[in-house]
């Protein structure tokens, strides 16, 4: 059985009525999807879909690239929906230099503020980096004390140096698309060193669909070419990489069924 640790469902754009989708994923062997937020009114919705869906929990905070959607008292309504028992993490936060004119400060303020949020919550937190290795590093070793929940790097594209010193703030590591594309061999790398334990896969839908399948609409029922390609890269069984990925969500993200 697989756990999607992060795909947004809650883009009705994309997706529009879950039901469908919903079915076909248990189809697929896909048990569990954490939906994920990226400012409040997405982590809202993400909150209501997985208290109408048992196969669903969600993720509430705001994205670095999202922050002009903030309005004042968001963060009280964030907290509020971190109490949520479904709720299982803080996310999606962090920082993305990606586009000019960012305002790198305001991500790293935000980013300082939402682990402090999770902190108070008790829950892990779910970590964008994109474009910003160093000051995502430095920011969380900064903040060290505000992890004792644990989190996890997100759709992780880094470098094998890069994910020797995540892990060695006991971060996890999560696997989405980009380690099923060719010429990803940076990314084989890493996906082989991440200790068992502390090994995670997602889709990140809609975004960043695997091989093959690559450009198209993505969704949870991708998952499984995902945890292939992780299987072959590290020579393991499929079923035990499985077993063990599931140990491990259930480990970080505790309010979620083993
Ligand atoms: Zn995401």
């Amino acid at each position: 059985m697989y756990i999607d640790t992060h795909a947004h469902l809650n883009y009705p754009e994309k997706y529009g009525d879950l039901s469908a989708l919903l079915g076909e994923l248990a189809e697929c062997g896909v048990r569990t999807v954490i939906d994920v937020g990226w400012n409040l009114e997405s982590s809202l919705l993400a909150a209501q879909q997985a208290e109408q869906n048992p196969p669903l929990f969600f993720a509430a905070g705001f994205h670095p690239s999202n922050l002009g959607d903030f309005r004042p008292g968001d963060d009280a309504r964030i907290a509020r929906l971190l109490s949520r028992p479904k709720c299982v993490a803080v996310g999606e936060i962090g920082l993305d230099y990606h586009y000019s004119g960012t305002d790198e400060s305001a991500q790293r303020r935000a980013f300082a503020a939402q682990l402090e949020l999770a902190d108070a919550a008790g829950l892990p937190v779910i970590i964008h980096s994109r474009d910003a290795a160093e000051d995502t590093l430095r920011l969380l070793q900064d903040n060290r004390a505000r992890l004792a929940a644990g989190g996890v790097m997100h759709c992780f594209s880094g470098s094998p140096e890069m994910a020797k010193a995540y892990l060695k703030l006991g971060l996890f590591l999560s696997f989405a698309g980009p380690v099923t594309f060719k010429n990803a061999r940076r990314l084989d790398e890493v996906a082989k060193l991440v200790p068992a334990d502390r090994l995670l896969a997602e889709t990140d839908s809609p975004y960043l669909a695997p091989e093959p399948l690559r450009g198209s609409l993505n969704t949870p029922k991708n998952l499984p070419l995902v945890y292939r390609k992780l299987a072959e890269l590290r020579g393991e069984p499929l079923e035990l990489l499985a077993q063990q990925i599931a140990k491990n969500a259930a480990a970080l993200f505790l309010k979620l069924v083993p």
